[in-house]
């Protein structure tokens, strides 16, 4: 399924999507990628797309396979739950968001919905009009991070059911496929069940650790310490 047609993401081919979303008079970039495309591609992207219109930038969480270009910005945007997470490495200015704040690029508004369970400031850039949502890591058709002190499989759980009540049609997502049907989040809310219940099939973890645990469709959660 093809992007909506002013959604470009900066860090195509990359492990971690950095999207761009552009209006009438301005754009918003939701993370930055994890750095695995060069910079100057990064760079001349950001250019082709934005052009000369000012870029506001937005975290959906502190992840460093989300953050990687965070210093070529003077500020970003982050929600505060997530700054425990920060470790001094981002070389630009931090501002809180909060649930409802809105961002007018002119002719797109773009809304801040929160969506903790993955990490506790995970957040979602919603286009109500445009019935998508950029969600982040919250939302993916292949194994989603759950790290011991940062994840919460309650609040996973109803921020899934908060999506599926939002309205959207779409969720844009950073890893495996780019746009995932919001219908997706019923099986995430199976997935949970599934995993407490112990059903969901373990296999062996990435980067030399941990374990993973998937549905028939391949979704599911990557547990690192277990
Ligand atoms: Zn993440």
């Amino acid at each position: 399924m093809a992007l909506p047609a002013n959604v470009f993401n900066l860090a195509e081919g990359g492990m971690s999507a950095s999207y761009l979303i552009v209006g009438g008079n301005a754009a918003l970039l939701a993370d930055t990628g994890a750095g695995d495309i060069d910079e100057a591609t990064f760079t001349a992207q950001l250019k082709k797309f934005a052009g000369d219109k000012p870029v506001t930038l937005v975290t959906t969480h502190l992840h460093q396979d989300h953050t990687a270009y965070h210093k070529l910005f003077p500020e970003y945007y982050m929600h505060p739950a997530d700054h425990a997470l920060l470790q001094g490495e981002i070389a630009s200015v931090y501002k809180p968001l909060k649930a409802g704040q809105t961002f007018d690029l002119g002719g797109v508004t773009l809304e801040i919905v929160e969506l903790p369970g993955h990490t506790p400031g995970s957040i979602g850039v919603l286009d109500r009009a445009n019935h998508y949502i950029c969600t982040g890591d919250m939302v993916c058709t292949g194994t989603i991070f759950m790290v011991d002190g940062q994840c919460d499989f309650d609040d996973f759980a109803d921020s899934m059911e908060k999506l599926l009540n939002l309205g959207v049609d779409n969720c844009l997502c950073c890893h495996a496929d780019s746009v995932v049907p919001v219908a997706h989040c019923t099986q995430q809310i199976q997935n949970v069940a599934d995993y407490r219940a112990g059903t969901l099939t373990e296999g062996p973890g990435m980067f030399g650790g941990g374990s993973v645990f998937t549905a028939a469709d391949g979704s599911g959660f990557f547990r690192p310490g277990v």
